[in-house]
This record gives structure tokens, sequence and C-alpha cells, in this order.
């Protein structure tokens, strides 16, 4: 398969003091590539995707975005966060400002952007998660799964090459997941390169190019979603999808 590499991981260990969570990653994302991550809790995905975004330090090995090493601190490192969004369970919007001012606020700090134009892109995004008329409403007054796509928009309106997604629909009631999937599925078919980890395991067989099984720390499967939910060979993912399918 060549697909150009976007993420890179090579050998990666991190420990959080005595404990090894995550033991000799090798993973290779490539461009436009959708890899979902799954595996038991405490398997280390949600680590995984803090190295990526170097929310965490790691203890060895190295991890590229786009050929170069992961910046550790400065203005490399915040746009590092601004090339590979993350979307978590929790949407950590913030709760005194506006939807509108939640999406333009990073694209003047950090992209240092004019105010108009970053408002200009808001409503743009916004649009595109089905939110245009939620614009001057605060998180509050939104639904988890609005919520969630004004998160989602907001990671965008910083241009990622990437973008990392944490278990971004299990806060939620099950009648909002759908909206949140179709964001999802929607920015999978316009290429963009993601790393997401979910249980939604339709999520997987219809959006994944791959599917990534972790369990201790390990990434112990590593399959087309096809191979891995039809055949899937460890005893621990085995064990796993009896469980959840
Ligand atoms: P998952 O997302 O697969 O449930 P995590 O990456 O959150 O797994 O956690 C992997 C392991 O690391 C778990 O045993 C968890 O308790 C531990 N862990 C996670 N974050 C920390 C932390 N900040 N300090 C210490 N241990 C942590
Ligand atoms: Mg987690």
């Amino acid at each position: 398969m060549a697909v150009d590499p976007l993420i890179e991981l090579r050998n990666v260990n991190k420990y959080y003091g005595e404990l090894h969570v995550l033991r000799d990653i090798d993973l290779t994302v490539g461009k436009g590539e959708v890899v979902v991550v799954i595996g038991p809790s405490g398997s280390g995905k949600s680590t995984l995707c803090r190295t990526i975004n170097r929310l965490e330090t790691i203890e060895s090995g190295t991890i590229t975005l786009d050929g170069r090493p992961l910046p550790a601190e400065g203005k490399a490192l915040a746009r590092l966060r601004a090339e590979v969004g993350m979307v978590f369970q929790s949407f950590n919007l913030f709760a005194h400002k506006t939807v509108l001012q939640n999406v333009s606020l990073a694209q003047v700090k950090v992209r240092g952007r004019r105010q108009e134009e970053a408002d200009r892109r808001s409503r743009e995004l916004l649009d595109r998660v089905g939110l245009l008329n939620q614009a001057d409403k605060y998180p509050a007054q939104l639904s988890g799964g609005q919520q969630q796509r004004v998160a989602i928009a907001r990671a965008l309106a910083m241009e990622p090459k990437a973008m990392l997604f944490d278990e971004p629909t299990s806060a939620l009631d099950p009648e909002m997941i759908n909206e949140v999937l179709e964001v999802m599925r929607q920015l999978a078919r316009e290429g963009m390169t993601m790393v997401v980890v979910t249980h939604e395991m339709g999520f997987a067989r219809a959006s994944a190019n791959r599917v990534v099984f972790m369990a201790d720390g390990r990434i112990v499967e590593d399959r087309s979603p096809d191979e891995f939910f039809t055949d899937p060979r460890s005893d621990r993912a085995k064990d796993f999808l009896s469980k959840i399918l």
C-alpha cells in the first residue's frame, strides 16, 4: 500500500511512574487514512492520542508528523496542536463564550487571523456541521451532540493536517450519537486523516481503512476492518469483540 505517511510512531514507549502504558508502539497513519483504535479500558488508547498531540511526553522512540519530529515547546508546539486537531469525550468548550466565539478564538490567537476573517470561516464551518443557526448561543444552551459538533468545527477551523478523536460519542445520549458520527463520516469522505478511538463498530466498519486493536499498552492487531471483524487473530481481540458485539 503506497500511502504517503503523515503520522509515524516508531518504537514508542511511555511510562506513568512504574506503569508501562505504551509498549513498543509502531504505527503509521497515511495521508487521508482513517485509523480506528479500539481495545479494553485502560489499554492505552487515550494515552496514544495524547502522545501524538504531545499532550504527553514519551520515554523512548520517535513520533513524526509529515516527516518532522514533534516539537517539544514554544510556538512550534502550539502550531503542532493546531495541525493535529483533537476532539475529546467531554466537549471542552468555553462556557462563557458563544458558539461563534468558541470557533473563532484560536483562529485569532494561534493562527493570527483578523476577527472578521475568523468569524467568516467559523460561520462556514458551523454551516458544515449544521449549526449555523446556533452561532450566538452559549454551550449550555446546546445539546451534547450539538456541543460536540461545535468542538469539531473549532478543531477544523485551525485547518489541521489530521484529527484525533478520543471517544467523541461516549458521553452522548444515544439519539445524538449519529449526528456526530455523520460529521465524522463526512470528514472521512473528504479525505481528512483521522485517528479515532471509538466503540462505534458501525463507524469502524464503514469508514475505517484500518482497525488497530490495543491491549495492555501494545498494538495487538492492525488490519482492515473486514479482516479484523470477520477473523480476529488474537485471543484478546476475540474476547473483546465477544463482549461488545
Ligand atoms: P484507555 O484510553 O485505553 O482507557 P488510558 O490511555 O486512559 O487507557 O490509560 C492507560 C493506563 O494508564 C491506565 O492504566 C490508566 O489508569 C493509566 N493512566 C492514564 N493516565 C494516567 C496519568 N495521568 N497518570 C497515571 N496513570 C495514568
Ligand atoms: Mg480512554
